[in-house]
């Protein structure tokens, strides 16, 4: 069996995403990039039931790998592991505070400085398509464009990092995010940061100032 290493970090992580609270049941999903591919979580199975050998392995040419179904939503994985060479993993979660702001089909605006973790301004919320279909990956690509995360209308969050676990530590921060707004939103108008002040932001993380911890 290939990539074990890489089976069990995935294994791992979609542990710690339901133990952390940002997931629960088998709802949410994640691939890492390998070779000329990527592996990915199964479709639909239990977390804590997962062995190595129940990775899906997934080529970019189409071929699967493996004696399980691959995720139902492969096709985000893969055109997001295709189009976005800085991602080395890929992360989708049903958070309660993702799927309150997704639900109201809100993008996260400037009100807190940490939405620059996402590598812009705003976090934006993808248009609806059903789970699993292609629609569903062409809306969440255009809404990825310039960011590491996005909303999912409806839905969840979707989570691209270098590794998984940035990846990880990104959904967590989006998650804290969401709820904050949802606090704020309910205690009077968001006070948003400028253009200019959320740039300052940004180059601060650039310096290397603030960035979420999870490993290389
Ligand atoms: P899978 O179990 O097929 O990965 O589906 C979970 C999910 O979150 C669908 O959007
Ligand atoms: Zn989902």
């Amino acid at each position: 069996m290939n990539w074990l290493e890489e089976r069990k970090e995935l294994i791992r992580v979609v542990r710690e995403m339901n133990a952390l609270g940002i997931n629960q049941g088998t709802s949410g999903n994640a691939s890492i990039r390998v070779g000329e591919g990527y592996l990915i979580t199964p479709s639909g199975m239990a977390y804590a039931d997962l062995a190595p050998e129940d990775i899906v392995e997934m080529s970019f040419s189409g071929e699967t790998l493996g004696k399980r179904k691959p995720s139902s939503e492969w096709r985000f994985h893969h055109d997001l592991l295709a189009a976005r060479p800085d991602f080395g993993a890929v992360l989708h979660t049903h958070g309660k505070a993702v799927m309150t702001i997704a639900c109201q089909r809100m993008d996260l605006p400037p009100f807190h400085y940490m939405i620059a973790v996402a590598g812009g301004n705003t976090i934006r919320c993808a248009d609806y398509a059903t789970f699993g279909t292609q629609a569903l990956s062409d809306n969440a690509l255009k809404a990825m464009q310039g960011r590491k995360a996005c909303l999912l209308a409806n839905h969840g969050l979707l989570a691209g990092e270098a590794t998984l676990a940035r990846a990880l530590s990104l959904a967590v921060e989006v998650e804290t995010l969401c709820e904050t707004y949802w606090r704020v939103l309910q205690t009077g108008d968001p006070i948003l940061l400028t253009d200019a002040e959320m740039d300052e932001v940004r180059a601060q993380f650039e310096k290397g100032y603030g960035m979420p911890q999870g490993g290389t």
